[in-house]
């Protein structure tokens, strides 16, 4: 009867899976795919259970791209796990193909099937609770970056053209002022302000790419800590899982991005800026996970950079918030009037506050480093 109530089991029978589906149920508290749960039964009566997800159309147009990227990057994980002793089908995602040998399957509904190894044993936390946890998916996304560090990254797609390029994204930003479609950029002439006064700074790590001073990398894209797996018998981190938004990019944006919304003291939306700074604790803690995680992967340029990503990724995503705003809230999620216009505040006090610290931020960085 679960079967018919979930209507999948059509969409399981694709895939290359031995024995007999003994149980489906719901998943996880994804907000992007639908996750199931199953349970297969081998002859020799041991059980064996898988993920199913059918992929979010609406958040991921390239569905068929973004799956060869995550075959493309767990299987060379798989070789790196192999090689330093691992556990492969427990350190990353493995992609169980459908009979046809594809890596998912189209229903008739045209929805994407996806299905993954489930890695047993294993805790995911929802959302940091304290500093150790923060550490801890420091370390998680760090040891990703460092196993992908001689990835040959032109393989990968880029299936969000520019989601990181900050001249693109002011560029985008500068154009909802200046259309300025439902006339709400007179009451926030200072929050323009200053994104307009940061311009020279947009470009200098996309400038630092481009020269050849900091390297393409592999990128997560969703460094949250529950696409962190922990090992529920030793406690430390196992798996990064989540993979939707792997693409070629600078590790200083899974940096940055993980600071800025790790690190705060606020909310994103909180509306009393008096509660948000940066909390510099949190930052150590990531920071020293990150680069302990990275293990001299990162060069010393990238090294450096680490504050500038946290600021950079920081103003680009208040920007984002703040067109958002002036272009009518049609791309964030508005839970009440002015949210975008919130969040983009909180954004930018948190930049303020990183540049009114920079010595302190790059003293931490190379506290760290040793
Ligand atoms: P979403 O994009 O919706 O967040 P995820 O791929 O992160 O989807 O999956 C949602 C949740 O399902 C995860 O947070 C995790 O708890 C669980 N999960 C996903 N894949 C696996 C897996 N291979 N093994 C164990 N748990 C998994
Ligand atoms: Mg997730
Ligand atoms: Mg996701």
């Amino acid at each position: 009867e679960y079967l018919e109530q979930s209507g999948t089991e059509e969409v399981i029978r694709q895939f290359a899976v031995e024995g007999k589906l003994l149980d489906n149920q719901p998943y996880g508290n994804g907000h992007i795919n639908d996750t199931h749960l199953l349970t297969f039964g081998t002859e020799q009566g041991r059980e064996k259970r898988y993920i199913l997800q059918r992929m979010n159309q609406n958040v991921f147009r390239r569905p068929k791209q973004l799956m060869e990227n995550v075959v493309c990057v767990t299987e060379y994980l798989r070789d790196v796990i192999t090689a330093q002793g691992g556990d492969p089908d427990r350190e990353t995602l493995n992609v169980i193909r459908t009979l046809d040998g594809a890596s998912f399957y189209e229903d008739e509904n045209h929805d994407y099937w996806r299905m993954y190894l489930y890695v047993e044993g294993t805790l995911c936390l929802e959302k940091v609770e304290n500093t150790k946890n923060f550490h801890d998916s420091g370390v998680a996304f760090g040891q990703f970056q460092r196993m992908l560090s001689d990835f040959p990254v032109e393989k990968l797609w880029e299936t969000i053209p520019d989601f990181h390029n900050t001249p693109v994204r002011f560029r985008n930003f500068r154009k909802a002022v200046q259309e300025d479609r439902l006339g709400r950029a007179a009451g926030i002439e200072k929050e323009i302000q200053f994104v307009l006064s940061r311009e020279k700074d947009v470009s200098v790590l996309t400038d630092l790419l481009g020269e050849g001073k900091l390297p393409l990398r592999v990128t997560h894209n969703d460094t949250k800590l529950n696409n962190v797996l922990f090992d529920r018998e030793t406690g430390k981190v196992l798996c990064v899982i989540d993979l939707d938004t792997v693409m070629p990019g600078l590790s200083l944006y899974d940096f940055g991005d993980s600071i800025r919304f790790g690190a705060s003291t606020g909310a994103e939306d909180e509306r009393d800026l008096d509660k948000v700074r940066l909390d510099l604790e949190l930052f150590e803690a990531f920071t020293r996970g990150y680069l302990e995680g990275c293990g001299g992967s990162l060069t010393e340029e990238e090294i450096a950079m680490l504050p500038m990503g946290a600021r950079l990724m920081t103003l680009e995503c208040g920007m984002r918030f703040l067109a958002d705003y002036l272009e009518g809230d049609n791309y964030f999620k508005i839970h009440r009037e002015g949210h975008n216009l919130d969040r983009a505040r909180t954004q930018f006090k948190l930049v303020e506050d990183m540049e009114n610290r920079w010595e302190e931020l790059t003293a931490v960085v190379q506290k760290c480093k040793r």
